[in-house]
């Protein structure tokens, strides 16, 4: 069956009604798809009998300075990949129709959206989970899919739905990597042949933190922070804004004698992209 645009809420609430019968699956995405979010979708459709997804750039996410205007915006590319991967309903509406002129109430992260990613990007989680919980009570899905790649994202749209009692079961989709080890995300288009090669310094930290996992939490970050230092003198050079070992669920981050499960995450500029990228240890 052909896949359904639906450019506003109106549309979108028309061809939601329309799937009839069976469990309903929401990929939320900003677009520029690649292979990461296909693996989305394939896990969508493991738990769903209908796959929404949405494309939507939200403004609300995004600092004053950041890559709001130039983000890229694939559209037609974007419908190719969800007709091939059988997804029912696209939702891409503007931001005039997401956003009413005279809104006033947003969703709150909380202290855990001022940490780690979210203090060097105030405001960030609550525009995130003001639009996610939008989504939800347009699109009413059974489950919704998640990449572990934000991991913090992931942890705060948990948060929301237990603190919330948002009727929606969460699933997390592991990261997918290039052969060479960087995480996919539509920010790579940004990299130049030689940002490339020192963007590749944070899945090498973070697998150098993994290898180390038996030393406990000081010889994890010690082994990341060493590629990392290396990577900084690169050209053009890695620009660190944080490496941290945190608990999955809280992403505050764990004492010297933590053991069991930790999120070892990292953040840096290379060149004009700001890059993440995570692993979850089992000290
Ligand atoms: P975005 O379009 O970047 O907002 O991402 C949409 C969804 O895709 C989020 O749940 C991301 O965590 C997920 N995602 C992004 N990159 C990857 C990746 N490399 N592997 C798996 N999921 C990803």
């Amino acid at each position: 069956m052909d896949v359904t645009v639906a450019a506003d809420r109106a549309a979108l609430g028309k061809a939601r009604d329309a799937l009839g019968a069976g469990r309903i699956a929401l990929v939320p995405t900003m677009g520029a798809l690649h292979e990461g979010h296909r693996s989305l979708v394939r896990l969508a459709r493991e738990h769903a009998d209908h796959v929404v997804v949405s494309v939507f750039v939200n403004p609300l996410q995004f600092g004053p300075h950041e890559d709001f205007s130039r983000y890229p915006r694939t559209f037609d590319a974007d419908l190719r990949v969800c007709e091939e991967e059988g997804v029912s309903v696209v939702f891409a509406p503007s931001a005039e129709d997401m956003y009413l002129p005279d809104r006033q109430v947003q969703v709150s992260a909380g202290g855990m959206g001022g940490t780690a990613e979210g203090a060097f990007r105030p405001g960030h989680f609550d525009g995130v989970l003001t639009v996610v919980l939008k989504l939800f009570n347009l699109v009413r899905p059974d489950v919704a899919v998640f990449g572990q790649k934000d991991a913090q994202q992931l942890a705060l749209i948990r948060r929301m739905t237990a603190d919330l009692d948002v009727p929606v079961s969460i699933v997390a989709a592991p990261t997918v990597r290039e052969p060479d080890g960087l995480a996919l995300s539509s920010r790579n288009r940004y990299l130049s042949e030689a940002d490339r090669r020192t963007a590749l310094a944070l899945s090498r930290a973070l697998s150098a933190g993994a290898a180390r996992a038996q030393a406990g939490p000081a010889g994890v970050l010690d082994a990341a922070k060493a590629v990392l230092e290396e990577a900084a003198r690169f050209a053009p050079p890695l620009l660190l804004d944080y490496l941290i070992l945190a608990d999955p669920a809280t992403f505050a981050p764990v004492g010297g004698d933590h053991r069991g499960e930790a999120v070892l995450a990292v953040a840096a500029k290379v060149g004009a992209t700001r890059l993440i990228d995570n692993m979850v240890l089992t000290l």
